[in-house]
């Protein structure tokens, strides 16, 4: 590293997705110096990717990112197109020092980060949309797999039998579109969906994730808190008649999936199992604990301080994600200008 070409921020921000543009928000806000780097081509984190088939009528609400409000949308529009028009009118808007596309790829103790930019505090807010979860089933299987990551809407599973695994949201929204298209759609989850007609108590959803990560535990799904609430998907997807789910089969066989060698033939296998924080670029900074997961008071990493995790845990959520932006932000704020590390 040549000392000369690192430039000297007081924060690096890795990721611009909503969590991201908040965060950098009220850093501006609070006058301290910044560059924003995001692994994606253009604006819009996250939601570039969503299938082109979840329409804004039926995704869940987005927020307003901070200081401007967001237009009216056609509900008709796919989200993967209209959010991320405004994210990118936000960003010309705010004028916000981004760049992209840059990944991240470790950051260094002394926050020296890709051996470009040294920064006095880091502010991740990478998201989970990188790191989709796909667990293990022993046995092999000769059709398609894909991550519900990669799903594009149902016509490309015209005529087939699909498998579709997972109990949140995801699954709902898969199964919402592909039976009728499909010859087949069978759903397997491994505990019994949860649906919880009448919602569920946000503060207490909230406080369950951050018990957690308090105690330095890796953060569960956000599904198996929520729950599968009544969202236009869930409601669609039921109406289709496949609220009845199987258990997890066991294996996986050559031409299908089988339940201790009770066999169903399938020509592809959906798995809307998830997502992880991605954190692979903070390993450096070797803030893990024993129990896998990361110790956290509020944003804040407790083994660094300087360290915060916004859009992760508790906050990894539309409304937390604007919340967690501007309370990492001021204590980084206070934290700098008093010059404690602790
Ligand atoms: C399938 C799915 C369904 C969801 N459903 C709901 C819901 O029903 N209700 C709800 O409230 N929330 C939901 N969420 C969560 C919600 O969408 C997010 O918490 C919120 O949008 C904030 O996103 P973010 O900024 O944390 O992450 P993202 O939008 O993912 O942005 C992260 C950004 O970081 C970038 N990045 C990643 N790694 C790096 C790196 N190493 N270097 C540089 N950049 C990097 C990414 O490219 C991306 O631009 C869902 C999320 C997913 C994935």
């Amino acid at each position: 590293m040549v000392e000369s070409d690192v430039m000297d921020v007081d924060v690096v921000v890795i990721g611009a997705g909503q969590a991201g543009l908040s965060a950098s928000y009220f850093l501006r806000r609070f006058g301290l110096s910044q560059v924003i780097l995001d692994a994606e081509e253009s604006p819009g984190g996250a939601w570039r990717h969503r299938s082109p088939t979840l329409t804004m009528d039926r995704v869940h609400g987005i927020f307003d990112l901070p200081g401007m409000r967001k237009p009216e949308i056609d509900p008709a529009r796919a989200a993967a197109e209209a959010v991320p028009e405004y994210f990118a009118s936000y960003e010309a808007e705010m004028g916000l020092n981004i760049v992209r596309p840059h990944k991240v790829g470790n950051v260094r103790p002394g926050f020296v980060v890709d051996d470009k930019w040294r920064a006095r505090a880091i502010v991740n807010a990478s998201g989970t949309w990188t790191r989709p979860h796909w667990p293990y089933y022993p046995g092999r299987f000769e059709g398609r797999q894909l991550h519900y990551a990669s799903y594009r809407g149902p016509g490309e599973f015209a005529g087939l039998n699909v498998v579709v695994v997972g109990g949140g949201h995801s699954a709902m929204h898969v199964l919402s579109e592909i039976v009728g298209v499909s010859a087949s759609a069978v759903w397997v989850t491994r505990r019994e969906p949860d649906f919880r007609p009448e919602g569920f108590d946000g503060r207490e959803v909230v406080a369950l994730v951050d018990e957690r990560v308090r105690a330095g535990l890796p953060p569960q799904s956000v599904v198996s808190v929520t729950g599968l609430t009544y969202t236009p998907v869930v409601k669609k997807a039921l109406e289709t008649g496949v609220s009845r789910r199987r258990p997890m089969f066991t294996h996986l066989v050559p031409d299908g999936v089988s339940w201790d060698g009770e066999v169903l033939p399938a020509d592809v296998i959906i798995w809307a199992t998830g997502f992880r924080a991605d954190l692979r670029h903070l390993a450096p900074l070797k803030l893990r604990e024993p129990g896998g997961g990361i110790r956290m008071d509020g944003t804040r990493v407790v083994a660094n301080p300087l360290v915060h995790l916004v859009g992760y845990g508790p906050s990894a959520s539309t409304v937390g994600a604007n919340r967690a932006g501007r309370d990492a932000a001021r204590d980084l704020a206070r934290r700098l200008s008093s010059g404690k590390a602790a």
